[in-house]
């Protein structure tokens, strides 16, 4: 059994004594669930001075709105998401992803701070929250800053910080996430997610976002599936035209062919699901 070595353990309180002691310590960890960092902490050779958990951190948790939307404290937990009526009214797709991550003792510890800043591939939120148009707030010792989280994920120039809260814009937006597994298992990992958004409109639907996770590299924004949705009236849209965008864009983003086999089964329903939609 792995033998966890010595290491320096603080639970500050407040955001500004969290932000020192990261700044201070020579190779410091932070800790929120502690989900993906503890296994980290028994496996990795790269060994922490000093592990900051953020949990007595109140201003870091929550789910409240905040000007025109919704803000969401990076260490509220996947099961907290699951529970609130906020997020299942206003982000289905939010809540449906949190509903479906792990199982419930994941659910209990794991923060959806922990999930964006884990940078793995295959996690679920990041393509949902991207979908939705969420920034985050990212807080070093010297400067606070809200950036897209399109681009927090992608720059890596963020160094000791402390990402501390998601916010969601207010759009009256109809979301949806499709998630595939490898096996039928309740605690395996998506080896594909599909998160689509958009405002319905008319006989259409504007402002449209596909993303996917495709469990083996950044994001992907499905720009010639999105085109497709993008103000068309839905009736119009035919399986065929959806393959031929979905193909297009498989060719753009290197999709292998099981995968695009699903992404035609999930946007077919989907459309069918929107042509039906009478908000
Ligand atoms: C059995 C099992 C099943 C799982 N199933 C799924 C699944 O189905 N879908 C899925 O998406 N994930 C899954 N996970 C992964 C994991 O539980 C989640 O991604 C979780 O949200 C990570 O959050 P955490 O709070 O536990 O992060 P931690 O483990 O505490 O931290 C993860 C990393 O992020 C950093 N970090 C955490 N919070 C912050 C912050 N506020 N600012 C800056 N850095 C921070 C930490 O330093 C660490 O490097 C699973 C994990 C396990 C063990």
């Amino acid at each position: 059994m792995p033998i966890l070595k010595d290491f320096k353990f603080h639970s500050p309180v407040t955001l500004s004594e969290g932000l020192s002691l990261l700044e201070k310590a020579k190779a410091p960890m932070l800790l929120a669930g502690g989900t993906f960092a503890l296994n980290y902490l028994k496996k990795s050779s790269k060994y922490p001075s000093d592990v900051i958990s953020l949990k007595k951190i109140d201003a870091l948790h929550g789910i409240k709105p905040k000007g025109q939307g919704f803000w969401i404290g990076a260490t509220t937990t996947i099961a907290e998401l699951a529970d609130s009526n906020l997020i299942k009214s206003g982000f289905p797709s939010l809540f449906e992803a949190s509903a479906k991550l792990g199982t419930t003792p994941i659910r209990n510890m794991a923060t959806i701070g922990g999930n964006i800043a884990s940078r793995f591939y295959w996690v679920d939120l990041p393509a949902v929250l991207v979908s939705l148009g969420a920034r985050v707030t990212v807080a070093t010792k010297k400067k606070k800053e809200t950036v897209s989280l399109e681009k927090f994920l992608s720059d890596k120039q963020f160094k000791k910080y402390i990402l501390t809260g998601i916010l969601l814009p207010k759009e009256n937006r109809l979301s949806f996430y499709f998630r595939h597994t490898r096996t039928a298992q309740e605690v395996d990992v998506p080896s594909l997610g599909v998160a689509f958004s958009g405002i319905k409109r008319g006989e259409g639907v504007v402002s449209v976002r596909c993303i996917v996770n495709t469990a083996s590299s950044l994001l992907v924004a499905l720009r010639n599936v999105e085109t497709l949705f993008e103000g068309s009236q839905l009736q119009k849209i035919n399986a065929g035209e959806l393959k031929r965008a979905i193909l297009e864009d498989a060719q753009n983003t290197k999709l292998d062919e099981y995968r695009i086999h699903l992404l035609n089964v999930d946007l077919e329903k989907l459309s069918e699901i929107l042509k039906k939609y009478n908000p």
